[in-house]
């Protein structure tokens, strides 16, 4: 038996995951795990990408970018942005906190300049390289 995480009650593990299993259920999983989405299924994965998008474009225009958003989905970048008549792209990941307080980042191959990463949760976004740095070094 082991104490699930979440609810603290004694549970009895999947056999197939006895090294790892840390909760007594889906739901407990859910419930205190940070990888969770904090939207109801009624907000499909496209909606959340646009929600991150428009939350890091207006937080690069309140930063003094110009910001422009791509108008096709299979672009190779959200966002295209502009400062003292420079350009970048940007691409924007919907991130997660584990529960050890680590950020997961996007691993896969970047064609954008910035990756802005937002985690919905938190209402955080981390830009890589960070945007302001990188400008200043650019200008
Ligand atoms: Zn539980």
């Amino acid at each position: 038996m082991r104490e699930c995480l979440n609810c603290k009650k004694e549970y009895k593990p999947f056999p197939t995951a006895i090294q790892t299993q840390k909760f007594c259920s889906r739901i407990c999983y859910n419930a205190a795990n940070l990888f969770s989405s904090p939207y109801t299924s009624a907000i499909s994965k496209g909606k959340v990408g646009a929600i991150a998008e428009l939350i890091v474009a207006a937080d690069l225009i309140k930063r003094g970018y110009e910001v422009f958003r791509s108008v096709s989905q299979d672009s190779s970048s959200d966002l295209l942005i502009l400062k003292h008549n420079k350009a970048f792209t940007v691409e924007v990941k919907s991130s997660v906190r584990n529960r050890k307080g680590k950020i997961a980042v996007f691993k896969g191959k970047l064609k954008s300049d910035i990756l802005a990463s937002f985690i919905h949760r938190e209402n955080v976004i981390i830009y890589n390289p960070n945007v302001d740095g990188y400008l200043f070094k650019k200008i």
